[in-house]
């Protein structure tokens, strides 16, 4: 890589990792528009509640846009191609943009967001009861689904919210012990995810990371505690699940 092209890969990559901080604070306010509308619902303040859910339906449509952006400015480099005209840049990175919006998991991610919300705000009122509009259960499944796949290393078993090295495959989404991974895929020749039930043959160990939100998801696991989340269920999934996994690693170890 010339010295200008290097120059130009870490200048988005900051730009990216900028933008995701961004998109972490947003994350964070969220949240604490949540317990804010939460105390107003307690309080009986319907119209102060109405309002928050205006907002928070407003920072979503940023934090849409700011997380693609995080996400699309990283490819930049990579789409940037030298000649003798001037690059328009602009056009460059929104081409980016629509390319991520088509692939990208943010806007699930902003809808499950926004129905915490609403969901954490009809809990005051109507705990145990179905939130109107829930009657078709798709719905309920994708929008109130953990987005954390595997609580546990299924190589060390241990719980991903006390990891210090989380990594996560790209492709199916499920999350390992860094070392324990490396490590494994190091000793198989077609490494396939370790998770009971996954079919997945791992790809580049560069696909398996600690992509920009899998912190933050792991912390809003650990904030949650135990039983607000559906991890126990995915865990069991999991276990019923291991009896079809065949024993083809066929490694040297
Ligand atoms: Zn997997």
């Amino acid at each position: 890589m010339s010295s200008a092209a290097a120059r130009f890969a870490t200048a988005a990559d900051n730009a990216s990792s900028e933008a995701q901080s961004l998109v972490m604070d947003m994350r964070k306010a969220l949240n604490s528009m949540k317990s804010l509308a939460v105390d107003f619902e307690r309080a009986g303040k319907p119209d102060k509640v109405k309002q928050l859910e205006e907002e928070v339906l407003e920072l979503m449509a940023s934090y849409e846009d700011c997380a693609h952006l995080a996400e699309a400015v990283k490819d930049v480099p990579g789409a940037y191609q030298l000649s003798d005209q001037a690059t328009d840049f602009k056009k460059l990175i929104e081409a980016e943009v629509n390319k991520v919006k088509g692939t990208s998991r943010v806007s699930g991610d902003s809808q499950r967001l926004l129905r915490q919300f609403r969901e954490a705000v009809w809990d005051v009122h109507h705990a145990g009861q179905p939130m109107p509009g829930d009657e078709q259960e798709d719905v309920v499944m994708t929008s109130t689904q953990s987005i954390i796949l595997n609580i546990k290393c299924p190589i060390t078993m241990k719980p991903v919210i006390e990891l210090s090295n989380p990594v996560r495959c790209q492709d199916c989404r499920h999350i390992y012990d860094k070392d324990a991974i490396i490590d494994y895929i190091r000793r198989n020749k077609a490494p396939k995810c370790p998770v009971a039930g996954c079919p997945k043959v791992l790809p580049h160990v560069a696909r398996i990371n600690c992509d920009s939100y899998l912190l933050m998801e792991i912390e809003e696991l650990r904030s949650s505690g135990p039983g607000a989340t559906n991890a126990s269920d995915v865990e069991d999934i999991l276990d019923d699940e291991e009896d079809l996994v065949d024993d083809d690693e066929d490694g040297d170890n």
